[in-house]
């Protein structure tokens, strides 16, 4: 599939400028991001902390581009996600960025492999080859044949994540935005699941940004930073 951007392909991961973002709030508006700045380079594994209702999922909202900030610049490879139509900015999505929402939204009646194969079809893959890349991503999760013929139900927690995480590899993304993945999870399985995403960072050189209020599992990223009351600091 050619691409509808029209931009150079050069990888340069995320950077945030400056990003606010205010949510209603009764007659007045509620800051959810303070004036957020960010710069996350391919191959890059960033861990964001922060207690509940400091502002982790809206960061990953807007750097997703999925809400669109008051203030400032959202740049992914570079392009200005603010700078561009609609049409355009769901196509920088498409072919930019991965993300593993905090609820996995598998869908109930496909196997695993079907789950990317949806997006395949979606991108116009041609079959064969989208079937190979499924499998060997799949694999490369740890989820074996007989586990990738399987429905959601049928895995366990872990292995549901480690299916969001090959599907949001799917597409070759250069941003790879994960929300608190490990919250439905033990300690063990949450461990390995932060190593596979640094594994995944290093081998994809994804700019990878992981939010979580898990202070334990922070062995394994490139950098922490804090975010407390809509503000990021390192
Ligand atoms: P976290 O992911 O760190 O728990 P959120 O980004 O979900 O934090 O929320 C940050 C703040 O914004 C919280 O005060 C939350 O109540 C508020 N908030 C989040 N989403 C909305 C929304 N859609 N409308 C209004 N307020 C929201
Ligand atoms: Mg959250």
């Amino acid at each position: 599939m050619t691409s509808t951007l029209t931009t150079p392909l050069t990888r340069t991961g995320l950077a945030l400028r400056g990003v606010t973002l205010t949510y209603p709030d009764g007659e007045q508006r509620l800051t959810a991001l303070d004036e957020v700045s960010l710069e996350v380079a391919p191959g890059e594994f960033t861990a964001v902390v922060g207690p509940s209702g400091s502002g982790k999922s809206s960061l990953l909202a807007v750097a997703a581009t999925l809400l669109r900030p008051d203030r400032g610049q959202v740049l992914i490879d570079g392009q200005d996600a603010g700078a561009l139509s609609a049409k355009a900015r769901t196509a920088l999505r498409r072919e930019r960025l991965g993300i593993v929402f905090q609820q996995s939204n598998l869908l109930a009646s496909l196997t695993a492999v079907e789950q990317l194969l949806v997006l395949a079809d979606l991108r116009g893959t041609r079959p064969r080859q989208a079937r190979a890349r499924a499998e060997l991503l799949l694999a490369s999760v740890g989820l074996d044949e007989s586990k990738q013929r399987r429905r959601p139900h049928q895995l366990s927690g872990g292995e549901r994540q480690r299916v969001n995480i090959a599907r949001a590899l799917f597409g070759r993304p250069s941003v790879l935005l994960v929300d608190e993945p490990t919250s439905a999870l033990d300690h063990e399985r949450g461990a390995q699941i932060v190593r596979l995403l640094a594994e995944v960072t290093r081998e994809h050189s994804t700019a990878t940004v992981m939010v979580t209020h898990d202070q334990a599992l922070l062995g394994e990223v490139d950098r922490v930073l804090k975010m407390a009351d809509g503000r990021l600091r390192g």
